[in-house]
């Protein structure tokens, strides 16, 4: 039999405008999902977020999920507006604590790498980072006494990660850092010189060792 090769009608590509990439104020009430700006598509029940935003998955998400959302709360109603109005707000509230929290751990992230800094930089061991912390406490426990939020600066003080091995990846990771600004920098460079000093031994002999590796 002879080969006859089946022509398909060519489909028009979809474009992203006919699949409603972008979000619509209607989803809100009629899907129950919010965008929020840098965010994707969050569901107002489930807090599960939509990858591609497409009507259709928004739909599927509500319909196989939260179908009977609309028997107690039907669409167009004065009480589902108020719902969706009431979980946007706590919502919201709740990414707040959110980013509150995690500027709060970064904040403490960076304060021990400050102080891992200064113990490098003074050749001090990787154990004084824990005495250092203790220091702190004792110090702010009398220098705050009578301030109002002294127990969430205690707080913070206390949630510095300062044991010794945390000290040493700290340093490690400082040490990777600068390398890896060097090589950056001399890459970039079109030549580079190396100046010294003309070193001498015990024996006055002057020496140089030059090693270049690229
Ligand atoms: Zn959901």
């Amino acid at each position: 039999m002879a080969y006859s090769p089946v022509t398909k009608p060519c489909k028009r590509p979809r474009s992203i405008q006919s699949e409603h990439r972008s979000f619509q104020a209607a989803w809100e009430e009629e899907y129950l999902f919010v965008e929020w700006p840098n965010e994707k598509a969050t569901c107002l029940l489930c807090k599960e977020k939509v990858h591609v935003l497409k009507r259709y998955n928004l739909e599927r998400h509500y319909k196989t999920r939260h179908a009977s959302y609309s028997e107690n709360f039907p669409l167009h109603s004065q009480l589902r507006s108020a719902k969706v109005a009431s979980l946007k707000q706590t919502l919201l509230s709740q990414q707040k604590l959110f980013l509150c929290q995690m500027k709060e751990s970064e904040a403490v992230t960076e304060a021990s790498f400050k102080i891992c800094y200064l113990l490098a930089k003074h050749k001090k061991p990787f154990t004084e980072a824990e005495l250092v912390k203790k220091c702190f406490l004792s110090a702010a426990e009398i220098l705050f006494e009578n301030y109002s939020n002294k127990s969430s600066i205690l707080k913070e003080i206390g949630a510095l990660q300062l044991s010794d091995s945390t000290c040493a990846r700290r340093i490690e990771a400082m040490g990777e850092n600068i390398q890896e600004q060097v090589i950056k920098a001399v890459r970039e460079s079109p030549f580079f010189t190396i100046a010294m000093d003309e070193s001498t031994d015990i024996g006055d002999v002057a020496q140089l060792l030059v090693r270049v590796r690229y």
